[in-house]
């Protein structure tokens, strides 16, 4: 179950020159798990200049900030306590990809590590702090429709 039924995606922008579609986390926005602020200037100031367009999958998905961790195993995402919110990050993940397609966006530049965001990496599902090779369920799906990730490590 997720945290929250529902979260407004709906952005209200015609006329856009958004070129990338790039995680929230990146720009200072509060919607990591761990509720920390951080900025990666490069990135903002992609979203500032007009550039691009900002997503958390998570928050979209239903869940909220501060959360539990999460780590995929198996194909599915369970937090730490082993509650299984598979649902809520396919549905951000969707919502997400719906927000590509309406800008016509073909690049993302999203959160190295992350359930949703990793590109290269994420963590093994045993909450150990274990990296392995693989992706997130929102750069899966967006590679899947055609949509070119790098992560902010590669920026
Ligand atoms: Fe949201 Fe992705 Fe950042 Fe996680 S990594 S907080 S899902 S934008």
């Amino acid at each position: 179950m997720c945290d929250k039924d529902q979260f407004n995606t709906e952005i209200e922008h015609e006329d856009h020159g958004f070129e990338y579609i790039v995680s929230s986390c990146l720009c200072g926005e509060k919607c990591r798990y761990d509720g920390k602020v951080f900025v990666l200037e490069k990135v903002k100031n992609l979203v500032d200049s007009g550039k691009a367009i900002m997503i958390c999958p998570e928050v979209s998905g239903g869940m909220a900030v501060p959360r539990l961790p999460c780590e995929i195993k198996d194909g599915r995402v369970f937090s730490i306590t082993l509650d299984d919110k598979t649902d809520c990050y396919f549905n951000g993940a969707i919502k997400a990809l719906d927000i590509a397609k309406k800008y016509g966006i073909t690049k993302a530049i999203l959160k190295e590590k992350s359930p949703s965001c990793g590109s290269s990496y994420i963590y093994d599902g045993t909450f150990s702090r274990t990296l392995i090779s693989g992706e997130g369920i929102t750069t899966k799906l967006f590679r899947e429709n055609g949509i070119k990730v790098i992560s902010d490590e590669e920026f």
